[in-house]
């Protein structure tokens, strides 16, 4: 029997956070993953910010107005929430229950301060943080990516520099080397593979 085949028998679903860095390629890693390995299912989070021209509502973000977003609080409906450069972001805690309930590994891609409360309120959950290979490497990133001010782009540098001081406290760290995201999602897979057979088991309780 192979893991894969075993953990369908016994499902032992995981929750993974991954974090890092805004710009260091978390979603484009997350989505190579989760193309690649369908027991890993990405969390959609919800979020204040304005919609960029290439995204989707509801499949890349649930793009919410500032009342919306707070009714969302009010009504308990989300896991964590976190201001990320003047914005709004939060975790549905329905789309978390729901992947857990169905035997699957929900993914969630969200910054240090969101990584820090689910490690609190969810002790159980894996936490990855994903590096870039330098500082130079994620300016030059967050420039490519053209949506970004060069005041906008400093203040993601700094808020990169006090984060990456705390890639110890994670479970694990993965380098997402420039142009290879299928790389490092394959090496998060292997983590997850590795979790799975440890013992006693994580049991993400949401
Ligand atoms: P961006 O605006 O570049 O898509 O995301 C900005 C930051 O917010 C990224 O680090 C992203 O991972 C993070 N983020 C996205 N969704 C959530 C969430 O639900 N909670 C938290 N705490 N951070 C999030």
């Amino acid at each position: 029997m192979t893991d894969g085949e075993k953990r369908m028998t016994f499902p032992n679903p995981m929750l993974v956070v991954v974090s890092g860095p805004s710009g260091v390629g978390k979603s484009t890693i997350v989505a190579e993953l989760a193309r690649r390995h369908p027991q890993v299912v990405p969390i959609v989070t919800a979020t204040t910010r304005a919609q960029r021209p290439d995204e989707i509502d509801g499949v890349h973000y649930h793009f919410l107005t500032e009342s919306e977003f707070r009714e969302l609080i009010e009504r308990d409906g989300l896991l964590e929430h976190a201001n990320n450069h003047g914005f709004w972001y939060g975790t549905p805690i329905d789309q978390v229950r729901g992947i857990l309930a169905a035997g699957r590994d929900a993914i969630l891609t969200i910054s240090p301060e969101g990584a820090r409360n689910v490690r609190r309120l969810v002790p159980d959950a894996l936490l990855i943080f994903v590096m870039p290979p330098s500082m130079e490497d994620l300016a030059q990133r967050l420039r490519d990516r053209g949506s970004e001010s060069e005041s906008s782009i400093a203040r993601r540098r700094e808020d990169a520099e006090r984060w990456m001081a705390e890639a110890s406290d994670y479970d694990h760290v993965v380098v997402n080397e420039t142009g290879r995201p299928e790389e490092a999602g394959e090496r998060i897979w292997e983590i997850i593979q590795a979790e799975a057979r440890r013992e006693p088991p994580r049991r993400p309780r949401v």
